[in-house]
């Protein structure tokens, strides 16, 4: 968290007396990466009172504010602290695609080569953004272009709700413009780039500002995390920030499970089961949802169906409710695997709902831009050549000012 003051430090100082300027400076901090408790830390550091956290946090969060100058209930005295100890700033924005269907996905820089997709789903009676956790993926399932990606980095809290501050206001303003309040996006699910579970310390407080009423307000039942069933963190998240979850299953047997979503050869089918089960008790619906890819030939057959209903029976792994979600693969070449057929699809969903099962099979949006929520596959080329883009002038320095 923070960034430290060390170009004009070190430069033109001896090395003892950079050492102790650096001492003396301490470190600017980037306000996103506080939820309303850190923040209140960080005000009576500052010497100020807890409300004047409070009043910060809602320039930011709710009016989309990066300059202190323009928060205009806040002490003169107070923006200028700010102004030496504090910035506000999303990440740079490399491109914006919008689809013909409304999808729209940003790509936003986050160093080193590295670039992290954020995706809007407008639907009649809902917005929902899609955002990313981590740069790149350590689990590497075969059908994520992200896994082919490999991991880079965790994403910082800042970097994690700074997705929503930016899509949020940028939408805010560009659908009303001047109507500050007006807020565009209902839901979150924590589906991009990303485990979410394996960068729980800072996912924690980016849900906690999400839900906060001085933030975004969202609801916990329209805030989903999806897992691809890091045990040990599922019910940490049910204790400290129990919003919807959602599990990425995709195979009804360990066997495949192990080939096509790794991490279930620490965690298989039954202990994730078993920990959703146990999830039930803080979430805000009385169901899971299971995330299920459909695979042309590999996990689309009726044997698989099968023993998938055979799985979800109340006498075997998930003895509680739960709604099975199909997704329809995006294709990249990298996977070397194919949708399954739209005939094979419904033959699929229709024995689930003939066997007693909740079952819905999700559109596919986005599609001419490479959107799909849950997989962003597709253009890796986009994430892997930042550096010919900005040498061809391509980054967008993009530094919002939604005031
Ligand atoms: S599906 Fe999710 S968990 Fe699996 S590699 Fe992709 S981002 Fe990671």
């Amino acid at each position: 968290m923070g960034q430290p003051f060390l170009c004009w430090l070190s430069l033109g100082f001896k090395r003892s007396l950079t050492k102790t300027l650096f001492l003396k400076v301490t470190s600017v901090q980037q306000l996103l990466d506080f939820d309303r408790d850190a923040m209140i830390e960080f005000a009576q550091g500052l010497g100020e009172k807890p409300f004047r956290a409070t009043q910060l946090f809602r320039w930011i969060h709710q009016r989309g504010l990066q300059d202190f100058e323009q928060m205009s209930d806040l002490a003169k005295s107070l923006r200028e602290k700010l102004s030496t100890a504090a910035f506000v700033q999303a990440m740079p924005l490399i491109s914006e695609h919008t689809s013909k269907d409304g999808v729209i996905k940003w790509l936003f820089d986050v160093g080193q080569g590295n670039a992290i997709e954020t995706v809007y789903i407008p639907e009649s009676d809902r917005a929902t953004l899609c955002i990313s956790s981590q740069a790149g993926c350590a689990v590497g399932c075969t059908f994520c272009s992200t896994g082919y990606q490999g991991f880079s980095r965790n994403l910082t809290t800042a970097e994690i709700i700074s997705q929503l501050w930016f899509a949020e206001h940028r939408l805010r303003q560009q659908k009303a413009p001047g109507a500050q309040d007006h807020r565009v996006i209902t839901n979150v699910v924590m589906m991009g780039m990303g485990e979410p579970l394996q960068n729980y310390s800072n996912l924690v407080p980016a849900l906690k500002i999400m839900l906060d009423d001085h933030a975004y307000g969202l609801s916990r039942r329209r805030t989903t995390v999806s897992t691809s069933g890091v045990v040990p963190m599922i019910e940490r998240l049910g204790l400290e920030a129990p919003v919807a979850l959602a599990l990425s299953l995709h195979a009804p047997n360990d066997a495949l499970r192990n080939e096509l979503v790794p991490l279930n050869r620490k965690y298989p089918i039954a202990q994730v089961l078993e920990a959703c089960k146990g999830y039930l008790r803080y979430a805000p619906r009385d169901f899971v949802t299971l995330e299920y890819c459909l695979l042309d030939g590999v996990n689309d057959q009726e044997v698989h169906v099968n023993a998938l209903i055979d799985l979800l029976r109340p006498s075997k792994g998930a003895n509680y409710p739960c709604k099975i979600n199909l997704i329809p693969f995006n294709p990249f070449k990298e996977s070397g695997l194919k949708r399954s057929s739209l005939a094979q699809i419904k033959r699929f969903s229709d024995t689930l709902l003939d066997a007693g099962l909740v079952c819905t099979v999700r559109k596919t949006r986005g599609e001419d831009i490479d959107a799909a929520c849950g997989q962003l596959a597709g253009d890796i080329q986009d994430r892997t050549s930042i550096s010919s883009r900005r040498a061809q002038g391509k980054v967008i320095p993009i530094s919002p000012d939604f005031s």
